[in-house]
């Protein structure tokens, strides 16, 4: 691919705009109630805040950084598109789409006229791509009626319920912290989950490094007070 096309990609969905706040879709996945309990449950955005932990905020950046880049490709053979992952030191690893739906409803990564949810397991090969209602024209809509084909949310979301008690049998599952913000990073991990817009990235955090960001966070929100109450020239409280 040229750089021209990667602009033009780039241009096309948006890439470099900030993420969809609204986003009808996100919404319902988060807002399922089955999913609530295990992967949802803490809102886990301000441990990535850009101003209070820079480093996590890093971290997220970088993984979105990968799937973007990967989204600019063209898709392969069967149109579910790919994703060639590799850091500098790191060999390539490919990334699929996976929408489960019919292999005839054609898949665009990012299309805005067909919003979706991109649900990665920070460092799994797979890219859970949960779509909304298929789009219908007005005539189809008035004689059929809205089309239901798609597997929708609450597939979904048993899904990745089912993929989370898996995980926690699983011998194979990669159970790696991939977070690695503490020295002292080792142990049993956590699934952490970072919402930017339309994608869902789920960490895999260990208990030093979780504790390590809570403890950043909460320094990092007293450091911004105090640089904000010296910054309007007030004596700190
Ligand atoms: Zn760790």
């Amino acid at each position: 691919m040229t750089d021209n096309n990667n602009t033009d990609y780039r241009r096309k969905y948006g890439m470099d705009e900030p993420p969809q706040a609204d986003n009808k879709v996100v919404d319902r996945v988060l807002a399922n109630e089955r999913l609530h309990g295990d992967l949802f449950t803490r809102d886990s955005g301000e441990l990535f805040d850009p101003v209070r932990t820079p480093q996590m905020y890093e971290t997220a950046q970088a993984a979105l950084r990968r799937l973007h880049a990967g989204m600019a490709l063209p898709a392969d053979r069967d149109g579910l598109g790919c994703v060639v992952f590799g850091e500098d030191d790191t060999p390539p690893q490919q990334v699929r789409f996976d929408h489960h739906d019919d292999r005839r409803d054609t898949f665009t990564p990012l299309d805005p006229d067909d919003p979706a949810v991109y649900v990665w397991f920070v460092g799994t090969t797979l890219v859970n791509v949960i779509r909304g209602p298929k789009p219908v024209g007005a005539f189809d809509l008035a004689t059929r009626g809205p089309d239901t084909s798609r597997r929708g949310v609450d597939y979904y979301a048993d899904m990745l319920r089912l993929m989370m008690e898996l995980r926690e049998m699983s011998t194979v599952w990669p159970r790696e912290c991939n977070v690695e913000v503490s020295r002292g990073c080792d142990g049993p991990t956590q699934l952490l989950p970072y919402r930017a817009g339309t994608f869902l990235l789920v960490f895999e955090v260990c208990e030093p490094c979780l504790t390590y960001v809570k403890a950043a966070t909460d320094t990092g929100y007293e450091l911004s007070v105090m640089e904000a109450y010296a910054r309007a020239g007030l004596p700190f409280p």
